[in-house]
């Protein structure tokens, strides 16, 4: 039999877990309307733009390698775009040499 006394702190316990869950709730909804905000502003694209970004998709080629497919140089920047999907996070690069850009493809770890 579960004393009263046990059954109090266990309660007391789950309230303060569950106040604990609420703030966690608002901050993470705080902060996904920050970055939707951000995401909305006129100067956020034309950052992009000059890192290196474009409007138009266009296909990479991608290597599993930190080396330029192209033209092999191992002296490569990253511009700035890195996306992770599908277990693999992809870090956009730019040779240094030949100045194209690829997609260098890693395996995370903690996969
Ligand atoms: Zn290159």
């Amino acid at each position: 039999m579960v004393s009263p006394m046990s059954r109090n702190s266990e309660m007391a316990r789950a309230q303060l877990l569950c106040e604990e869950a609420q703030n966690l709730v608002e901050v993470a909804r705080a902060t996904r309307a920050m970055i939707h905000a951000q995401r909305r502003l006129p100067w956020r694209r034309l950052t992009q733009l000059a890192r290196g970004g474009s409007d138009q998709h266009r296909i990479e080629a991608e290597t599993e390698e930190r080396r330029c497919p192209y033209c092999g140089e191992k002296t490569v920047s990253p511009v700035g775009s890195v996306v992770a999907a599908n277990n693999k996070i992809r870090i956009a690069y730019r040779c240094d040499g030949c100045d194209k850009r690829f997609v260098f493809l890693r395996t995370p770890i903690d996969f």
